[in-house]
């Protein structure tokens, strides 16, 4: 039985052992919230998510034009993006889709920042087409198809405002495969090449050069490569806006050292801005967090579907991989707790359903005589995650469900066994059809050759569940 009822920071703000032992998040109970929305389900609590939009407005107030832009690839959920534009943040995207999710979320277009090394004319013509604040601009291929496109309807409006991005050559302590500062990176431009890409720019007519960017890597735990990469940045010349990306780690266990505050990554910033001469009143200063704004946001609800032992002790829960990418990705590591017996002394495995021996969510959690049926919560898991999440064996992508004052609501729903032959192009709705899905939870039409918990009834009297050809 839990002794503790404060959480440690790598939960939600706000969360807590309740007074019946269980965990807790946005004032709801998670136990609860599995048997209402099933599992495995994301569960966020909204005002910590607004809460750290506020922390980083208010703790760059010291400078009079400093904006905060949401990285939407952390979390592109309509209702995550949304509650961010109400905050008054900024958008960046990295696709047509993103730039999409962002429109459709509410952002003026001139608060979205585009971003991509592998921008196609497409999407370059979709985000000139509605006028985003800001293309990022990553390589000299790109410039040509920007002039190509800006080119055919010079002289009607305003030129397309730029940022050129910049690699400084600056390497943080992080995952390799999120490290974007090094020399040998394959986003911006080399500090080499980007006087040349800046003179290019200015000849453009269709383009107008604000300033640059950079974006050193993500789950950084140190402030120095944010101090050099803004003193290798400001060497590069006179600009009005200045970029200088995401990255701020978050912590994802409670044994892993902490990162800085949010209040001291940007005063780091802000202080090198003023130090290196980008900070003056004026000019522009953005940054982009992803992580550090909806990691710690977000916890996952699994159910434990079996216990086994042998070398070590497996705990098998209902997701895996397709709903968490990162450890496989990244060997990162995440805490995992019995929703209702938060501390144990079982060392254990939680392995995800999916048919790969790397599909481990957690390698070393201590739980509390893990059982069949016990609801397993594995906290900051509110970035990168449902980016991140797929199929895999056919495995419906869960809910999002965002929890206020002990009130939750489903932002998105869980997918449907209809929703994973939903693009394909030969199948014709069964028409007629009342047959409850296998899902449960959406009785009547489903198409002809979708999964059917009854389609053998007709032929043969049992109940089997297949493809129903009505
Ligand atoms: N900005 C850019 C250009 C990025 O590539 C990323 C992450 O890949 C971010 C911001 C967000 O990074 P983080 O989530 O680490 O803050």
């Amino acid at each position: 039985m839990a002794t503790r009822t404060s959480l440690s920071n790598v939960f939600p703000l706000g969360s807590r052992l309740n007074e019946r032992g269980r965990v807790e998040v946005g004032g709801c109970d998670t136990i609860e919230l599995a048997k209402q929305f099933g599992t495995p389900a994301y569960v966020v609590a909204e005002d910590d998510v607004r809460a750290r939009a506020q922390t980083f407005l208010s703790a760059g107030e010291g400078h009079d034009d400093f904006n905060v832009v949401f990285a939407s690839k952390a979390f592109p959920c309509t209702a995550v993006l949304a509650l961010f534009a109400q905050e008054g943040l900024w958008c960046d995207v990295a696709s047509a889709g993103e730039l999409h999710l962002a429109l459709n979320a509410g952002y003026a277009a001139e608060r979205i920042v585009m971003h991509g090394n592998a921008k196609s004319e497409a999407e370059l013509s979709a985000a000139l087409g509605v006028r985003v604040g800001l293309i990022v601009v990553d390589n000299s291929d790109e410039l040509d198809r920007l002039e190509r496109l800006t080119g055919a309807g010079a002289g009607e409006e305003a030129p397309q405002e730029v940022l050129i991005r910049v690699t400084p050559d600056v390497r943080g302590e992080t995952h390799e495969k999120i490290s974007t500062g090094q020399a040998n990176s394959k986003f911006g431009f080399g500090m080499d090449e980007v006087q040349e890409a800046i003179e290019r720019v200015r000849t453009i007519r269709g383009l107008s050069l604000q300033g640059l960017h950079a974006h050193v890597g993500s789950q950084l735990l140190e402030l120095d490569p944010f101090r050099r990469e803004v003193a290798e940045v400001a060497r590069l010349g006179e600009f009005s806006v200045w970029d200088l990306g995401g990255g701020l780690g978050v912590p994802y266990t409670e044994a892993q050292p902490s990162p800085p505050t949010i209040e001291d990554y940007v005063g780091t910033l802000l202080s090198a801005a003023r130090e290196h001469g980008m900070g003056a009143p004026g000019k522009r200063l953005l940054i982009e967090p992803g992580r550090a704004l909806t990691a710690n946001a977000g916890v996952t609800l699994y159910t434990v579907e079996s216990v086994k032992r042998n070398v070590s002790t497996w705990v098998a829960v209902d997701g895996g991989m397709s709903d968490n990418l990162r450890p496989m990705l990244y060997g990162t590591s995440y805490e995992a707790h019995v929703a209702d017996r938060f501390i144990g002394t079982t060392r254990c495995v939680i392995a995800g359903k999916h048919c790969e021996s790397g599909d481990v969510i957690v390698r070393d959690a201590l739980l509390d005589d893990p059982r069949p049926g016990d609801v397993i919560v594995t906290p900051a898991t509110g970035a990168y995650g449902f980016a991140m999440a797929s199929n895999y064996n056919g495995v419906p992508r869960p809910p999002v469900v965002f929890c206020k004052d002990d009130d939750a609501r489903v932002v998105v729903r869980r997918e449907s066994f209809e929703d994973l032959t939903a693009r394909d192009v030969h199948r014709t709705l069964a028409e007629g059809c009342t047959h409850a899905n296998r899902a449960g939870a959406h009785p009547g039409e489903h198409a002809r050759g979708s999964e059917c918990s009854q389609a053998g009834s007709a032929a043969g009297g049992a109940r089997v569940s297949g493809v129903c050809d009505r």
